[in-house]
């Protein structure tokens, strides 16, 4: 009896799911963290993701070093590119994953293989500091799904939070302990990649790839 492939996603529908649990992990153990946290009306502050505009000022206006606010990647609506404009630093040289080619500074986004031509990227938190390069990145050239979210176990909840008075945005808000989090999937629309342009992605990102790395002209996928 012949093996039967797995259908193309499923992989990648398996990854949506685990992001989603991985995700909900730290919510679900947060409440007892926060009940102390919280000010005298319940309340902690967190980044609005849709006002945002990547200024790079959360990585040192936040009074903790290195900065409590941290990059998170919306698993439903990011597109799993091979090219990923949050990785791949605009201007480099060749497409590749080395060091000097990537965006992160620090290195702290992570790659894995999904499935033929998928790729999931992950934050390690340890070494991510805030500074939104990446989520502009994402925002300008992609699906968008990579967002600052100010993480609860790290945020003194401090009366007046240093970001919010200098965010140029206005996008540190304060929210509810118990939704702590402004996720973006929750909101966000997962974008449908129609099945011709699945097939022609190779052809598609090998124009991309030049655009972007020789800044031709600014150009979405
Ligand atoms: S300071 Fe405001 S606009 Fe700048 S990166 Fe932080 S939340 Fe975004
Ligand atoms: S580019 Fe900046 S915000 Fe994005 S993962 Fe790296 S350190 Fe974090
Ligand atoms: S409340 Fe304080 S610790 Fe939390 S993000 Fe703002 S400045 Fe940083």
């Amino acid at each position: 009896m012949s093996e039967e492939r797995p259908k193309a996603g499923t992989r990648r529908n398996f990854v949506r799911t685990v992001g989603r649990i991985a995700m909900a992990a730290p919510v679900l153990a947060l409440p007892i963290v926060l009940s102390k946290k919280a000010d005298a009306k319940g309340y902690v502050w967190q980044i609005d993701p849709y006002k945002c505009t990547f200024c790079e000022q959360c990585r040192t206006l936040c009074i903790m070093t290195p900065s409590a606010v941290k990059c998170t990647n919306a698993f439903q609506m990011c597109g799993y590119c091979d090219f990923c404009p949050g990785f791949l630093r605009q201007g480099a040289k060749k497409y590749s994953t080395a060091a000097e080619d990537q965006l992160c500074p620090t290195g702290a986004i992570k790659r894995k293989f999904v499935e033929e031509p998928y790729f999931e990227y992950t934050i390690d938190e340890k070494l991510c500091d805030g500074c939104s390069k990446c989520v502009k990145g994402c925002y300008d050239f992609g699906n968008g799904s990579l967002y600052l979210q100010i993480m609860h176990n790290l945020c003194l909840n401090c009366n007046q939070c240093s970001i919010a008075r200098g965010c140029p945005s206005d996008a540190v808000v304060r929210v509810p302990a118990d939704g702590p989090y402004v996720r973006k999937e929750l909101k966000g629309t997962p974008r449908v990649v129609p099945l011709a342009v699945v097939r022609s992605r190779k052809k598609q990102e090998a124009t991309f790839r030049r655009k972007y790395t020789t800044g031709e002209e600014n150009v979405s996928c």
